[in-house]
């Protein structure tokens, strides 16, 4: 068993798959997460195919392939002209994935299999419900404190801690980090009905439909009865208030005016700000971060939750060697430049690039943007560059690239 002790600040996806990955090679590793249990807030749905690769070595891929839909094509539409624009298909990554489909999932169940991986392992301990309230760092040691549901405070040391607590970090902010970047003014509703939108409306199970004022995205999860559910994220104007937006009566409105069709039973409704930042530096010392402790964005893409993943096994890979003897501050430093360009050039690129044009105004580009859809989807290069990109191989890569 290694002599190496690593704290993780959060056991949401990213921090039970980093900490699965080092338990799984002799790291003592303890989460501490301020949740009873992972949150069944309706997140992440989406599982690339690079994560589905990167998993094979945690062997939850099958079980994760099992438990959700899989998904090889994707929808552009255009709402205006009502018409499809673009089915992409991720069958075209055959050749360099073991994987080409996505895997439709709720976010809390990834967590789950990955936790239930991690039990076999003595060597990984997650505390809940267990409150980080401040991190600190001495030449040798990272400490972080914990208040228990008691309110007692309790002080843990390690080698190395990884904030993976979400996009409001504790572990940034103590570590005075800067969060560069903007919130979209309006707000998202993600709702969910159990009517089958793809049989009624020819969706594939992932569709991004373009209007410049109501645009929507559509996707299918399992649902807790495995029969399938669908997602809707729907934009609120900046002035339409908060309870004005989570009524029956404005979801309806919206299925009636991008479905042409409803009234349909609402099952859940949430809504919530989009932000899209980075981290100035993902590496401090003896703290690292990883996922959305270091870089958040809008959902559209489903690119978030996946890009954490690579975040957290790259670092988990960089503490192995280590663990072997290589230099701390090569590796760590390393993590920063590798992790944070691809995070910029990648996630923040192209999803605010999805956005953008789901929302575009000006009818001229919006047509020119659509059809670039077009051109792209029937050349074959083309069409593999940019499924490579969406399902973030081209992001793994590059970032493997950086020296
Ligand atoms: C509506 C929506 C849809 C999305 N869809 C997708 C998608 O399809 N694909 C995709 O890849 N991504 C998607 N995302 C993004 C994805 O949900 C996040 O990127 C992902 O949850 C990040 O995981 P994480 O582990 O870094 O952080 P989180 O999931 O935020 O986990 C952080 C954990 O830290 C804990 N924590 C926080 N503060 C403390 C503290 N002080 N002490 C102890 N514990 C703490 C929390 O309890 C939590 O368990 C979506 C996000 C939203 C909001």
């Amino acid at each position: 068993m290694s002599k190496l002790k690593v704290l993780i600040a959060g056991g949401g996806p990213v921090g039970v798959i980093t900490g699965l990955y080092l338990a799984r090679h002799g790291i003592s590793v303890t989460l501490f997460d301020a949740a009873p249990s992972p949150p069944e807030d309706h997140r992440a749905a989406t599982l690339q195919p690079s994560t589905l690769d990167l998993f094979e070595e945690l062997e939850i891929t099958q079980s994760l392939v099992e438990q959700g839909f899989k998904s090889r094509f994707f929808q552009w539409r255009d709402r205006v002209a009502n018409e499809i624009v673009a089915e992409f298909d991720y069958g075209r990554l055959s050749e360099i994935s073991n994987h080409p489909y996505v895997i439709q999932l709720e976010q809390q169940k990834t967590v789950y299999t990955a936790l239930h991986a991690a039990e076999k392992f003595d060597n990984f301990k997650l505390h809940r419900p267990v409150e980080v309230v401040s991190v600190d760092q001495t030449a040798d040691y990272a400490e972080i404190k914990v208040r228990h549901a008691s309110g007692d405070l309790e002080t843990h040391r390690g080698d190395y801690l990884i904030g993976c607590d979400g996009g409001r970090s504790i572990v940034r902010k103590n570590t005075g980090t800067s969060f560069e970047g903007f919130t979209w003014p309006e707000r998202f509703n993600i709702v969910s009905t159990p009517v089958n939108l793809g049989e009624i409306h020819g969706f594939r199970m992932r569709n991004y439909c373009s209007h410049p004022d109501r645009w929507v995205s559509l996707m299918q999860v399992p649902g807790e009865d495995g029969k399938g559910l669908w997602r809707c994220v729907f934009p609120a104007k900046t002035e339409e208030t908060d309870e004005e937006v989570m009524s029956d009566a404005w979801i309806n409105a919206r299925f009636s005016e991008c479905l042409n069709a409803g009234p349909y039973p609402i099952v859940h409704r949430n809504m919530y700000n989009v932000h899209q930042r980075v981290a100035g530096c993902f590496r401090s010392g003896r703290i690292a971060l990883a996922g959305d402790s270091a870089h958040v964005n809008n959902p559209i893409g489903g690119m978030g939750m996946n890009s954490g993943f690579q975040d957290g096994i790259n670092l988990a890979r960089k503490i192995i060697e280590i663990e072997k003897g290589a230099d701390p501050d090569a590796l760590l430093d390393r993590y920063d430049r590798q992790r944070r360009l691809t995070a910029i050039e990648y996630v923040q690129a192209q999803s605010i690039a999805n956005k953008r044009l789901l929302e575009e105004k000006d009818a001229e580009v919006r047509r020119s943007r659509l059809n670039d859809l077009r051109v792209t989807v029937s050349d074959a290069a083309k069409h593999l560059e940019f499924v490579k990109r969406a399902s973030l191989i081209s992001m793994w890569e590059k970032s493997e690239e950086i020296v």
